[in-house]
């Protein structure tokens, strides 16, 4: 990571931070997290003694900060320091690993893994709509995650999948060119694959996918089904491949195993949140940009950091 990059005011300066995540999460000035008022009856608190960012809410007469509500309630950690991690969280490609964040903040494991999870929650897109639509190819595959089965007790290795005995199994959905939504699933078949399918491929698109059986019945109500048969070494025919999918699972694969090590079953989901949101705002992230990388998270009026228990 750029020196220079990290050393803007907002990832320096509490009062910078504190402007920072104002002018994004209040673009028309501060609203009371409890009663909803704004402008004139909100103040600010300026006392000498009077925390960073506290507002008096007129109406309900509770104080505020941005934190409030957010990701950051809660927390006793800097703004600016949590700043340092969504960046360099949004910026790394194959993610930074709790330890990386423990030795950058100085901080325990146990408040590191906190940090980075709540990031991961907000980078959850929730489903918000599916996937594709009409005119768009939508690849849809699965992968293995998983360590060495013979380090396994017997009874914790995964049952029924060739290939995939002992390693959890993740099923992604990518839109070529566009945005990608993954989701672990205990076994691949229709019962598995069909109300994922349901509910984030826009059956308008064209469906591009291997020859497992589970594509098969819900293939036929999308606008088009193509399968591509690995099994006979076909990897191209035409517009059909799932080199857009394949390509996700490496880069999902590589950081997984190389910066995060194991990922256990409960919270594999939150990992494949944070590589999804990476893969699907790469633009708006860039790659050296200060202000845009975190903008994906910062820039939508703190939807994306709207406090979700992390359990
Ligand atoms: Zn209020």
């Amino acid at each position: 990571m750029a020196r220079s990059v990290l050393s803007s005011a907002h990832f320096q300066n509490e009062e910078a931070a504190f402007a920072y995540v104002e002018a994004r999460l209040w673009p028309e000035g501060p609203n009371c997290p409890k009663c909803g008022a704004t402008d004139e009856h909100i103040g600010k608190l300026n006392g000498k003694t009077t925390r960073l960012g506290l507002y008096k809410c007129y109406a309900c007469t509770k104080p505020f900060t941005v934190r409030i509500g957010t990701i950051f309630e809660g927390s006793h950690l800097p703004l600016h320091l949590w700043l340092q991690v969504i960046h360099l969280m949004c910026a790394s490609k194959k993610g930074v690993s709790t330890r990386q964040i423990q030795r950058m903040l100085e901080c325990s494991m146990k408040t590191a893994w906190f940090l980075t999870h709540r990031i991961r929650e907000a980078m959850k897109d929730g489903g918000i709509g599916p996937l594709g639509g009409e005119g768009m190819v939508l690849e849809a595959d699965t992968t293995y995650i998983g360590g060495k089965e013979k380090n396994k007790h017997v009874g914790k290795r995964t049952r029924g999948n060739i290939g995939g005995v002992g390693k959890l199994i993740v099923h992604s959905i990518v839109e070529r060119d566009g945005r990608v939504r993954s989701h672990h699933i205990p076994r691949v078949n229709g019962e598995t694959l069909r109300p994922i399918l349901e509910a984030h491929a826009d059956k308008k698109s064209a469906l591009m996918t291997d020859t497992a059986g589970g594509y098969m019945q819900i293939g036929r109500e999308f606008a088009r089904h193509e399968m591509v048969d690995h099994g006979k070494d076909e990897y191209v025919r035409g517009d059909a491949y799932s080199n857009t999918v394949e390509g996700y699972f490496s880069i999902l694969k590589r950081g997984l195993t190389g910066v995060y090590h194991s990922v256990s079953e409960a919270h594999l989901h939150r990992y494949l949140a944070e590589f999804d949101f990476r893969h699907s705002n790469r633009e708006k992230l860039g790659t050296d940009d200060v202000s845009r990388a975190d903008l994906a998270l910062l820039g939508v009026k703190g939807k994306r950091l709207a406090y979700r228990t992390v359990s």
